[in-house]
């Protein structure tokens, strides 16, 4: 990486937090912002049924589990929390 840059994302400190797309229960297709959390489920008022919890990919809880395979930083991995 370029030396500058790396050290303005240094000076600002700047941070890749955890969200629900690289934990290890989350489900999204490539091209949606929006999953499942295989964690966490509900049963549907109108259907009836129980679905897995629909999550947005740059949210986050507590029970967030890193899975390092959805995780692809290459240089920027230092700022990632
Ligand atoms: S961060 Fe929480 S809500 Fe998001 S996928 Fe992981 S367990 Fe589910």
């Amino acid at each position: 990486m370029d030396a500058n840059k790396l050290n303005v994302l240094r000076d600002i400190n700047y941070t890749i937090n955890y969200t629900c797309d690289n934990c290890v229960s989350s489900v999204f297709k490539p091209e949606s912002d929006w999953g499942v959390c295989t964690e966490n489920s509900y049963d549907h008022l109108k259907h009836g049924n129980t679905r897995f919890l629909s999550v947005y990919r740059y949210g986050s809880c507590p029970e967030y589990k890193k899975d390092i395979t959805k995780i692809h930083l290459g240089t920027f991995r230092e700022f990632f929390v």
